[in-house]
């Protein structure tokens, strides 16, 4: 640290993301990134000639990628926000909905205390019930923003829709930011809700489902009122958010309705086959929505077997963190990784 950091900083602890490792080739389960690459219209529409107007900047308000997914979903352009992934959408509600407080599950995404350090916003953790679900009844009435994660991360257990208009409707005067980053596999979106909610925030991402995690492309979708302010946020902070690769990117992976469908269902299919060969090694396997599991070993310890897989070429994600440093959160690859992932946890485990 430098004597220039400014003081509100020199005490804050960063986001750690998963290991990008360069050293050796493993099987990659730690990121929830997509085994499968982005659809093939993507790589068409990345070409020579749009690679030669990177001279110039992007359309900063992303009228494109905006009208389509606007198409896409069914709702008005005015209704969508887009971000340099998900995580810059998330930033930008700390910074336009956060001045009473924001509110979110103990055991969540990484990314919502760390949000609250560098924005200033009084953040305020609430447990878990002891099966890591979420009791609903401690978002009522909470006086503050909330954000969940639905599929909640990295248990992969989700709300239901009428849990979620419960929120909604105990809060009529609170941002609530559902974020659905999971939600393709298998989840229920609350976008239905937005026709009935001026406080819905819905966020989503194409780092999972549509394999465009290296893009860096998320989206939002809420009331024409609520994308005003979020686009208030950009437009003084970084109004050329989405870059000209990108948002061709985004617009050929959202009109490819089949390959996006194709792949979830495949990862649904794996995350089966993987469920269930874990549970038959012994392993509590949390009921997950998501592509990736949250499993923990009967035999030996999380941190042990996350150091085995390891050692043996697989990276997953272990937190050394109370209620959850038994547990392991495993991506959803692809059928062979997976099998893979099954034969190493045999030999490990020697059965
Ligand atoms: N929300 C949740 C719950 C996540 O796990 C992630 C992925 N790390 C994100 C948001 C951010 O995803 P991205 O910025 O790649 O869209």
């Amino acid at each position: 640290m430098s004597r220039f950091l400014a003081e509100k900083y020199q005490g804050m602890e960063p986001y750690t993301p998963g290991e990008q490792p360069q050293d050796r080739k493993y099987i990659k389960l730690n990121t929830n990134e997509s085994p499968y690459p982005p659809s093939p219209k993507v790589i068409e529409a990345i070409n020579a000639e749009e690679v030669s107007k990177l001279r110039l900047y992007p359309d900063p308000e992303a009228k494109l990628l905006v009208q389509a997914m606007a198409k896409h979903y069914g709702l008005l352009p005015s209704q969508v926000m887009v971000g340099n992934g998900s995580d810059e959408i998330l930033a930008f509600c700390y910074m336009a909905f956060g001045q009473k407080g924001i509110c979110y599950p103990s055991i969540s995404y990484g990314f919502y205390p760390v949000f609250s350090e560098i924005f200033g916003v009084k953040g305020q953790a609430i447990p878990l019930k002891e099966d890591f679900t979420i009791c609903i009844d401690d978002y009522k009435n909470v006086g503050k923003s909330i954000v969940i994660a639905n599929p909640n991360a990295p248990t992969g257990i989700c709300l239901t829709l009428e849990q979620i208009e419960e929120i909604l409707q105990a809060n009529p005067n609170d941002v609530v930011m559902i974020d659905e980053a999971y939600v393709d596999f298998g989840a229920v979106s609350a976008l239905p809700l937005l026709e009935k909610y001026d406080n819905l925030m819905i966020i989503q991402t194409f780092s999972k489902s549509r394999s465009l995690a290296g893009g860096r492309l998320g989206f939002a979708f809420a009331s024409e009122e609520l994308i005003e302010d979020l686009n208030k946020m950009k437009f003084s902070f970084n109004p050329y958010n989405i870059n000209r690769l990108t948002m061709l990117a985004g617009v050929a992976a959202i009109e490819d309705q089949a390959y996006f469908e194709q792949c979830s269902a495949r990862i649904q299919k794996t995350r089966a086959y993987t469920t269930q060969a874990l549970q038959a090694l012994g392993f509590t396997v949390l009921p997950s929505m998501a592509n990736f599991i949250f499993a923990k070993p009967s035999a030996i310890s999380g941190t042990e077997y996350f150091t085995r897989l390891r050692q043996a070429g697989v990276l997953v994600r272990h937190w050394n963190k109370p209620l959850i440093e038994d547990y392991v959160r495993i991506t959803i690859g692809s059928e062979e990784e997976m099998e893979a992932l099954v034969q190493i946890t045999k030999e490990i485990l020697q059965v």
